[in-house]
């Protein structure tokens, strides 16, 4: 495996991730990939690191993940479950993260309800003057870059499987839908997506997009306008992103090459939003025949976990015509090995 540049000590956010950056992750996570189909899947890339799962939020795919990709690379791994730690006796995250650090761990995975704390965890290590390297596996409504990540591998291995690479999806339209609002994946997606030169459609209902896009909504959402949505970062060199914003799902499945639906996330919602579960799954439930809008080859992404029926109807999430579901947690893997390795040194 080539040795790279890579320079990012912390994986936060994707907002300020560059088109160089994004090609290393897919063309690495693309080598494990080949690593993975062998016979002996592992390499010993980070023998003798400690990586730390410090899940402060359930999971099962993310931390099984990070944990096998920690494992493959052969590092020693560390499984932090909030349930029975010592946060339950008054400890606080950042003496959890230092325990952590005293026992000798060099990455720390960090999910928690809360948006920010992956980043206070990377300060705090950065203020000690550790090497420790800090990865958001899912702040609060924040992001989920790993995820973000994988579901952009899952799409352009699909696209040119020896050759992931961002330019694949320049001119493809997606369409996001659902409960943007409390999706950090949607958050992940939309720089990671954009990033790409692909057009991204956002629907779901106003009471679950965020209040930035309200002053761009319409009935019809922006869907008419010529213009995308402003969005950028300050620290990001991607400036032409093309994200719309649509309240009906329709338009923004109309020749999509891609259809991402979300869970609806009902612990993070602390108000009605919404009418009933059946109602959403009218509107805005993907299904067999709203795909028909879609090009004919088109394809479904889901994080998971998924509520059936609700925002993707059951057959269709098991019919391996349209969903890329096992595919994304296939590639999961192969993209967190990528993400170790590369914060780890990049090198074997
Ligand atoms: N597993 C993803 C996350 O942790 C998506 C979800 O929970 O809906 O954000």
């Amino acid at each position: 495996m080539a040795t790279t540049t890579w320079t990012r000590h912390h994986v936060l956010s994707l907002a300020d991730f560059t088109p160089i950056e994004y090609d290393t992750v897919l063309q690495t996570a693309a080598s494990f990939r080949e690593v993975l189909s062998r016979r002996t899947k592992k390499v010993p890339t980070l023998q003798g690191q400690v990586v730390a799962n410090l899940f402060f939020e359930s999971s099962t795919r993310t931390r099984s993940s990070f944990e096998l990709a920690a494992k493959r690379l052969s590092a020693d791994t560390l499984n932090f479950a909030a349930a029975t730690s010592s946060l339950t006796k008054g400890e606080t995250i950042l003496d959890t993260a230092k325990t952590y650090l005293a026992m000798g761990a060099d990455m720390m995975v960090v999910r928690h309800r809360e948006a920010g704390v992956p980043q206070a965890i990377a300060a705090e290590m950065d203020r000690l003057g550790s090497r420790v390297g800090v990865l958001n596996a899912g702040d609060g409504q924040h992001e989920h870059p790993s995820q973000a990540l994988l579901d952009l591998f899952t799409i352009c291995t699909l696209l040119d499987p020896d050759h992931p690479r961002l330019e694949l999806l320049k001119d493809k339209k997606i369409a996001i839908v659902g409960d943007i609002l409390h999706s950090r994946v949607a958050r992940s997606n939309i720089w990671s997506l954009t990033a790409t030169g692909a057009e991204v459609h956002l629907a779901g209902p106003p009471t679950l997009l965020p209040q930035l896009f309200a002053a761009y909504g319409t009935q019809e959402g922006n869907q008419g306008a010529k213009e995308p949505l402003p969005i950028t970062h300050d620290q990001s060199p991607i400036t032409n992103r093309k994200l719309f914003l649509h309240w009906d799902v329709e338009p923004a499945l109309q020749d999509a090459d891609f259809v991402m639906t979300l869970r609806l996330q009902k612990e993070r919602m602390t108000q009605h939003l919404l009418p009933s579960l059946r109602e959403y799954h009218q509107r805005y439930g993907i299904t067999r025949d709203r795909l028909k809008l879609c090009k004919p080859d088109v394809k479904v992404l889901h994080p998971g976990p998924v509520n059936r029926g609700v925002e993707i109807s059951s057959d269709l999430m098991d019919d391996p015509q349209f969903s890329l579901i096992s595919q994304q947690v296939t590639s999961g893997v192969a993209v967190r090995m990528a993400l170790l390795y590369l914060m780890g040194g990049g090198k074997i």
